[in-house]
């Protein structure tokens, strides 16, 4: 099928929440993809920060077969060995007692943060203005984005939203009614939105002092993204009670877990949750492979290393566009100087380069964690045409 074909029969098909689609995509390999026409793209919008070792990684691809052919599925009245061997990897990389529950999805995995936390018989919720938690209802109520909530009203719980980053506002929302804090440590969808430096340190002060848990949302921050295989753990004693992790883990293939310590990973007993694919033998062999090749390849620091790359190279063009690069390791937003985001998103596809917009003036960088130099390199040499074309269209339309 053409793209145009396969765009055509999209509309007959697939339900429009996701609007119309950027480009069909039929074949991937490392941070190379190709559209249906046979058009290459370097993807550094990655899935949304899902693959951690781009495309086809040989790894991921020889344990996924391997788990399929020997055992694909069981139900939860069973236990396979790779969800066993997975938690236990994740445990080890936080460094402390703990528990996993293995589910399909970022949304979910919160789902099962927000059921842990109702489990201390507490009902007040606190989480952040602009924060993005997932779409299943639970999750939506924790996410601080009004549009996204409004057609659903009225969301289930009791939830505060304070402003990111504000450790006064966090202070005076938390009390001893407050079942949990959800925080994520960098506002992915929100347009790669830090907090200033302590901010976490802070959110983990004021939850103790009220016996208020505090979930870290690592949906999109964890398992290497940051060049840490967990964000929060640039900062010195933050040790949340849960942490929620998707995307990354799986390296293609679906996977979410909610990672609870010490006591909190003992409040959800049987009959209390549950899902037919959680744990599923072959995602969880995937997120093995993840985890191995992170390690073994030495990927953390080279997710340093092509940050170093990708800010100085940006920061080298100096072009009028570009304010300020904000995020971690291979989790960036360049900020621009005019909301022109959407149409760089374009301007960068016609050049052969995927990026996203998740604000009107910030693009978005996820590209894999295995990236390679040359791969910085073509970016950056196409970035500075993409921006000046992006500005002469926005002149053309009759920029005031
Ligand atoms: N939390 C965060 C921080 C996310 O970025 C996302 C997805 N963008 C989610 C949760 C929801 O994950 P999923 O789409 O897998 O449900």
């Amino acid at each position: 099928m053409s793209n145009q074909e396969l765009t055509a029969r999209w509309q007959g098909a697939l339900m429009d929440n996701y609007g119309t689609p950027r480009l069909p995509l039929v074949r991937g390999e490392g941070a190379k993809v190709w559209d249906a026409d046979g058009t290459e793209y370097v993807d550094f919008v990655g899935g949304i920060a899902v693959n951690a070792l781009g495309h086809a990684h040989p790894a991921v691809v020889q344990a996924v077969s391997d788990q399929i052919a020997s055992l694909g599925h069981v139900s939860n009245l069973f236990v396979a060995e790779p969800p066993v061997v997975l938690a236990e990897r994740l445990l080890q990389l936080f460094g402390r007692p703990g528990r996993v529950y293995f589910c399909n999805s970022g949304a979910e995995a919160n789902e099962g943060a927000f059921k842990i936390g109702r489990l201390t018989g507490r009902t007040h919720m606190v989480a952040t203005e602009g924060g993005f938690h997932g779409r299943t209802m639970g999750a939506l109520a924790l996410t601080g984005q009004p549009g996204k909530q409004e057609p659903f009203l009225p969301l289930p719980g009791d939830v505060t939203h304070v402003p990111y980053g504000d450790v006064e506002a966090l202070r005076a929302a938390v009390t001893e009614e407050t079942a949990f804090v959800i925080i994520e440590p960098i506002q992915g969808e929100n347009g790669v939105v830090e907090p200033p430096a302590g901010y976490l340190r802070a959110a983990r002060e004021i939850t103790r002092a009220t016996g208020t848990l505090l979930v870290l949302d690592e949906v999109q921050t964890g398992v290497g993204r940051t060049g840490h295989w967990f964000a929060y753990q640039a900062e010195e004693g933050v040790d949340p009670d849960i942490v929620t992790l998707a995307k990354g883990l799986g390296g293609g293939l679906p996977v979410g877990a909610t990672v609870a310590f010490g006591e909190t990973a003992e409040l959800l007993k049987p009959g209390h949750h549950g899902t037919t694919f959680g744990g599923n033998p072959v995602a969880c062999a995937a997120g093995l492979a993840v985890l191995d090749t992170i390690a073994g390849e030495g990927l953390l620091e080279n997710v340093k290393r092509a940050e170093a790359r990708l800010r100085d190279g940006i920061a080298a063009l100096g072009h009028p566009l570009v304010g300020r690069v904000r995020g971690a390791g291979l989790l960036l937003g360049i900020v621009l100087t005019e909301p022109l985001a959407p149409q760089v998103q374009q301007t960068a596809q016609d050049a052969g380069l995927l990026v996203n917009a998740p604000a009107p003036d910030v693009v978005r960088l996820m590209p894999p964690l295995n990236l390679h130099d040359d791969e910085v390199d073509t970016f950056l040499q196409a970035l500075p045409g993409v921006l000046d074309k992006a500005l002469e269209g926005a002149d053309g339309e009759g920029r005031s």
